[in-house]
């Protein structure tokens, strides 16, 4: 099973991935935590990806194809994997579909996340993550049990570099220019699957999550 998930920064990608991960037995593909995880250490690629991470644009994409292609090869990914913020760009959705075809694979379900602007910045800077197993918190909506602790590994909860007023802006932005093309193509193709998740309007991403599992278990049948 290749599940795909789209959606703006601070949509709610990596929690639904988390979710959908448990429940198909399947690895998370997080290109942003392994980048983070890379940015962490201290060699040129590390401070590159780091300063661009730090300025909210997009990794360039000769370092994300061989990044792609190596956790893509790894063992785990046999049974299929959930893709967390990959692809971002048009030359990113072209380099997978050659990747899977050369593979004899396909993308089982494109999930496309929506929530209305406000709310992404309200709950990205409202953040918190462990740096250790990149469980994600919201202080607001989904504290972790114990105040400023992980509640899966007790390691200090931090808030993203990249989770600042400023900076959301400057994500959001990069969104609208380089990825919507992207939600456009596959709505064409007609195989997006658009979810709304929206506190305020009620649309929690428990019910999300559920509609999400019923079009992926009904769109063949
Ligand atoms: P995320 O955790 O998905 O919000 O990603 C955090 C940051 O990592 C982004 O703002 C980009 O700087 C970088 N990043 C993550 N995924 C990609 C990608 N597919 N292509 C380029 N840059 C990426």
């Amino acid at each position: 099973m290749i599940i795909v998930m789209l959606g703006a920064p601070g949509v709610g990608k990596g929690t639904m991935s988390k979710s959908l991960s448990e429940y198909y037995e399947i690895p998370h593909i997080s290109t942003g935590d392994i980048l983070r995880e890379i940015a962490a250490k201290n060699d040129p690629t590390s401070k590159k990806v780091k300063s661009y991470i730090d300025m909210g644009s997009l990794v360039p994409e000769d370092i994300m194809d061989d990044l792609i292609t190596k956790r893509l090869e790894e063992s785990d990914t046999i049974n299929g994997y959930i893709l967390d913020g990959f692809p971002r760009t048009m030359t990113q959705v072209k380099f997978l579909e050659n990747y899977l075809e050369k593979n004899n694979k396909k993308i089982d379900a494109i999930i496309n996340l929506e929530t209305p602007k406000e709310e992404i910045i309200d709950r990205i800077i409202n953040r918190v993550v462990c740096p250790n197993c990149n469980a994600i918190y919201n202080l607001k909506y989904n504290k972790p049990i114990v105040e400023g602790h992980c509640d899966v590994c007790d390691t200090k909860l931090v808030s993203r570099s990249d989770d600042t007023k400023e900076k959301v802006e400057a994500r959001l932005k990069e969104y609208e220019n380089k990825t919507y093309d992207i939600i456009k193509y596959y709505k064409d193709k007609g195989e997006l699957f658009k979810v709304l998740i929206c506190d305020i309007a009620g649309k929690t991403s428990k019910e999300a999550l559920k509609s999400i599992i019923w079009y992926i278990e009904n769109k063949n049948k």
